[in-house]
């Protein structure tokens, strides 16, 4: 009978020690899953070992065809569990061992299991007998030469690297054929019946465990904690570079604000059409240059994983509309045509990040024109219900893109073919940032190419939809769009309206002063907070333009002041700032401004903010600023308003108190030509006027009488 107890023993243990590093190590090099895997087949191999032994124990009961199926399983595990143990100890030299090697112990085991499969037949190894015997057969030894060839080919090819080797894994080495060969002398040559291979062979794995492996799992926990170690430290290295970034951003926009503003108004002003050549080129030039900045803050963005999609709900023909203003000029420009198709289906109003949108296909499409010199582009637009997924493709006629540069396409800062590409305009940052943009939208971007025939790129963006109703024949909507647009351009004319402005830097202030000019809007300027809360004191504004960035007092804190102290109470404060970061506009909404302007101030934007927030009932039609301006004109009085305000000085001052920003307004329409009106909030506020200036006449509103055109009216002089 054959004493199984240390197997058992061994077999418990092993399957518990597999299972807690499966447990607690679950991330492994590649050695730690070699070594699992050599264990795993001791494991087996043990577990057959015990079958076998009850199984030739009890030969006289079980058939003997079972009794060999059952010990070749043994046997099979067993070589498994060496050509396993090979493998292992091949990660230990890292993996240095030549092919060869590996090609031999295939050789070997493959021959090993042809060996077995053969022996069942022939009996050449084991054999049983018909009594359930069990008998050696007479090639017996090969089984044990062709393991120990297999074990010992790889330790001495191992101990051949031992200088190579650490000292305790040498040690680990020569402890383990120590146990081997101990275990195979005790059971071969002392204690025949006592199972003791496998289980010798467990201690060694045992001690592996402990001199090689646990060392490694060590190394690999601390290299873990290193790497999150050095994210800790990228993060903070990329923080400093995206406010880096953010800063140089605003330092460029500040001056810049200064070049664009005055280069608009030569080109307004300059009637020399060399000059208006040049000033254009410089606001090309300029916009250029924004639009580099704007590439570099968002791809900065992205890379610091701070990019965030702000979603709306959104009418798709406005943003096609846009899209098609701006770049089928610059198609048509080129000598190219411009094909759009936008499929009727495509539901009107959708949920999703307009902007990004917007940018995605504003990229793509520009692109397109750039690198097309003959021929066109065409653009087409659908939407796939099922899915929710718009659907941009653009196709040109274009240079078209080499097999070989398709991979670098999306790359940062690579620009393909720079030798034809020389005079294009570009960064290179276009294309990854609009991928990146396309795949945080849960879309992809796929690209079709034949270099010198032309490229179509095709995007798809996950868009929810919020109204089914179709867009409807598009070609038809835009023609109409354009017509009404022909015919009715709304200009910015409020020649009552009285604005502050707020900067610390006078080149701004003059700039927006000039852009100003044409409206007929009053202007008052300030050069800080402290200022600015002062004119908010003596006068009330239509609308303030505050600069964020003042030496002193920020726009933010100034605005913390008038709000505290009620200073202006319904009048709209527009901040002004050059720091177009994420998020900036919203951050500054929720600190109580009306709304945000980011500098380069462009005139459209001004007039739009104008048009927003000024009061509608300062707003002229051009034909009645017009009308208002040739009636000053013929009376010689003219009052023009702001601009100029020597002559608006010389004017008798009316100055109305009233706390209601309708009753002022209404005053202000009201007070008759000739005169300048001051409009002032309470009485604290009128004696400081009054303490300064003179005043001809002072009216406030009745207590209980809200009708602004009745006022008592008492003259002071
Ligand atoms: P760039 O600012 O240079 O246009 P992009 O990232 O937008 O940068 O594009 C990267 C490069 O891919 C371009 O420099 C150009 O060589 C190539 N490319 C992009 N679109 C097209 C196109 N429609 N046809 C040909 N080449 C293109």
């Amino acid at each position: 009978m054959y004493n199984i107890y240390f197997e058992v023993a061994a077999t418990g243990f092993l399957a518990v020690l597999l299972l807690y590093l499966h447990i607690e190590y679950p991330k492994a090099s590649e050695g730690n899953l070699r070594y699992r895997q050599w264990v795993a087949w001791i494991l087996i191999s043990e577990i057959l070992d015990v079958i076998a032994a009850y199984t030739t124990d009890h030969g006289s009961l079980i058939p003997p065809a079972v009794n060999i199926v059952v010990n070749t399983a043994y046997f099979m595990a067993t070589a498994w569990s060496f050509w396993y143990l090979a493998k292992y100890l091949h990660t230990i030299v890292k993996n240095r061992l030549s092919d060869y090697y590996i090609s031999f112990l295939n050789v070997l085991i493959v021959l090993y299991m042809f060996l077995m499969v053969i022996n069942m037949f022939t009996g050449w190894i084991f054999t049983f007998d018909r009594n359930g015997q069990y008998l050696h057969g007479p090639a017996f030894f090969l089984f044990y030469i062709l393991q120990s060839v297999m074990t010992g080919f790889s330790i001495v090819l191992l101990l051949s690297y031992r200088k190579e080797l650490e000292r305790r894994q040498v040690m680990a080495i020569w402890l383990f054929v120590l146990l081997i060969l101990s275990g195979f002398l005790l059971q071969v040559v002392f204690f025949k019946k006592t199972l003791l291979i496998s289980y010798m062979c467990s201690i060694a794995a045992f001690t592996m465990l402990f001199i090689i492996e646990t060392p490694d799992y060590l190394k690999l926990t601390q290299a873990l904690a290193e790497v999150e170690e050095q994210k800790k430290r990228a993060d903070v290295a990329n923080q400093a570079k995206s406010n880096f970034l953010a800063n140089m951003s605003h330092e460029i926009r500040t001056p810049m604000n200064a070049i664009i503003g005055m280069d608009e108004m030569i080109l307004r002003q300059t009637g020399e059409e060399q000059v208006k050549r040049y000033a254009m080129d410089i606001k090309s030039a300029g916009n250029t240059l924004l639009s580099i900045i704007n590439d570099i803050l968002d791809l900065s963005k992205i890379e610091s994983g701070k990019m965030e999609l702000i979603e709306v709900e959104y009418d798709i023909a406005s943003v096609i509309n846009d899209i098609v203003n701006m770049t089928e000029k610059r198609a048509k420009e080129k000598g190219l045509y411009f094909h759009l198709q936008v499929d009727e289906k495509v539901p009107s109003v959708l949920w999703g990040d307009e902007i990004r949108v917007r940018q995605v296909m504003m990229n793509i499409i520009n692109n397109a024109v750039k690198y097309t010199q003959k021929g066109g582009v065409t653009v087409k637009i659908s939407f796939e219900r099922m899915l929710e997924r718009l659907k941009v493709v653009v196709s040109d006629t274009g240079m078209g893109i080499k097999e070989e540069d398709m991979d670098r396409l999306f790359q940062s800062f690579r620009r393909l073919d720079e030798t034809k590409n020389r005079n294009v305009e570009g960064t290179g940052l276009g294309l990854n940032i609009t991928k990146n943009l396309v795949e945080m939208m849960e879309g992809r971007i796929l690209v079709e190419s034949t270099y010198g025939v032309g490229s179509t790129f095709r995007i798809e963006m996950a868009q929810k939809v919020v109204k089914d109703e179709p867009i409807g024949d598009y070609t038809a909507r835009l023609e109409r769009a354009r017509q009404m647009d022909k015919e009715y351009r709304p200009g910015l004319y409020a020649p009552d309206a009285k604005v502050l402005i707020v900067d610390d830097n006078d080149m701004n202030l003059e700039v927006i002063t000039e852009l100003l000019k044409d409206t007929g809007i009053q202007t008052e300027t300030a050069v800080s907070g402290a200022e600015c809360i002062e004119a908010l004191k003596a006068y009330r504004f239509d609308l303030v333009l505050l600069d964020q960035m003042m030496p002193g007092m920020s726009g933010t804190e100034t605005l913390q002041i008038v709000k505290k102290d009620h200073l202006a109470e319904g009048t709209p404060i527009i901040i002004l700032t050059a720091d177009a970061i994420a998020g900036a506009k919203e951050s500054y909404l929720a600190k109580g401004f009306t709304d945000y302007l980011s500098k380069p101030v462009m005139y459209e934007e001004l007039e739009r903010t104008f048009l927003n927030y000024l009061d509608q009932t300062l707003l002229l039609t051009e034909e009645e600023y017009q009308k208002r301006q040739k009636a000053n004109e013929e009376k010689e009085e003219p009052i023009e308003s702001g601009a100029d305000k020597t002559k608006h000085a010389d004017l008798p001052v009316i100055l109305v108190i009233s706390e209601s920003t309708e009753t002022l307004n209404a005053a202000r329409l009201a007070i008759a030509e000739g005169y300048k009106g001051v409009f002032v909030k309470n009485e604290a506020q009128a004696e400081k006027y009054r303490s300064k200036h003179e005043v001809a006449f002072v009216m406030r509103e009745e207590e209980n009488d809200k009708n602004p055109t009745e006022y008592a009216s008492n003259s002071t002089e």
